[in-house]
């Protein structure tokens, strides 16, 4: 079941407008919750990151925060009990085709649930391959907006060469990944690009970033360049639907220290763990204030 603008159906039966101006101009913003035992993971991160990229886009934003914590919930206790990724957009309505905002649109909400990808035992043993690449998209990539035409070619480039992820390159820096944010170890240090508007501010970045800091890792937050990306001693990802995932292979070089070069880190290896016991432990722990 889906929900569209204050309806539920089968998502077979939905429908919307070809004037929309998600369909025609990309106008809008979306969210992707992690759901794990029937509970979201850092729902109120999503729900203020949500709030931030309307305002960013001058959209209003439709639903109060507890209003969309009970969308979620709802629509998780109608698809069932396995572990789900929920999906939601909101777009600037329907309205005749010209780029000036209407005046009088109503906002679509439309929102889905699918079953929660899972890594691949092997992918989180043996880590993942990727493939840099430019990084041409525009300067406002902290907005979680629906037009990702930039990171859809990305993530094409990667997947045709059978790499999982595109790992993006501005003006010789890391940026992020094409659906994932880049995290790098230098010598016992965890280092993250800076979250500026090259970035898109990830809730499982913030994740890793809380539980580095509650486990006393050294970390920072600044400019990688391209040589140190190809000379890190471990690279991960992270995002809702993967977790933390480590980067074996870039370029088809193997990845890191001499030490594990081409497999996962030791960092990488007890990231994993916390990120998990976090999914799990941190999402029980809410389940009084989301899923009450
Ligand atoms: N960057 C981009 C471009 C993304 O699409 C995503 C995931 N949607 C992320 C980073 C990771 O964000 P999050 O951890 O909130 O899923």
């Amino acid at each position: 079941m889906i929900y569209l603008n204050g309806e539920w159906m089968p998502i077979e039966q939905a429908r919307i407008s070809v004037l929309d101006r998600g369909f025609i101009f990309g106008d809008g913003v979306y969210e992707y919750v992690p759901v794990i035992a029937g509970r979201p993971y850092r729902l109120a991160g999503h729900l203020r990151r949500l709030d931030a990229s309307c305002r960013e886009i001058g959209l209003r934003n439709p639903y109060s925060d507890e209003r969309w914590g009970e969308l979620v919930r709802e629509i998780v206790r109608r698809n069932g009990l396995h572990d789900q990724g929920v999906y939601w957009q909101v777009t600037r309505g329907v309205a005749r085709r010209d780029h000036a905002f209407p005046k009088d649109a109503e906002p679509t909400v439309f929102m889905m649930s699918n079953p929660l990808p899972q890594l691949t035992h092997e992918q989180v043993a043996e880590g993942v391959s990727c493939y840099s690449v430019p990084d041409t998209r525009w300067h406002r990539c902290h907005i979680k907006s629906i037009s990702l035409l930039g990171n859809v070619l990305a993530r094409q480039y990667a997947y045709e060469r059978g790499g999982v992820e595109a790992v993006m390159l501005r003006d010789g820096f890391l940026s992020e990944a094409s659906a994932s944010n880049v995290f790098c170890v230098f010598d016992g240090i965890l280092v993250s690009p800076p979250k500026d508007h090259h970035i898109l501010g990830g809730i499982t970045l913030d994740g890793v970033w809380a539980l580095a800091e509650a486990h006393g890792l050294p970390r920072v937050m600044r400019p990688i360049s391209e040589a140190e990306l190809r000379a890190a001693d471990e690279i991960w990802l992270t995002s809702s639907s993967k977790g933390v995932v480590a980067v074996t292979r870039l370029d088809d070089t193997p990845v890191g220290h001499p030490s594990h070069r081409g497999r996962p880190g030791p960092l990488f290896r007890r990231m994993y763990d916390w990120v998990q016991a976090d999914m799990r432990g941190e999402a029980a722990a809410r389940a009084t204030d989301i899923l009450a």
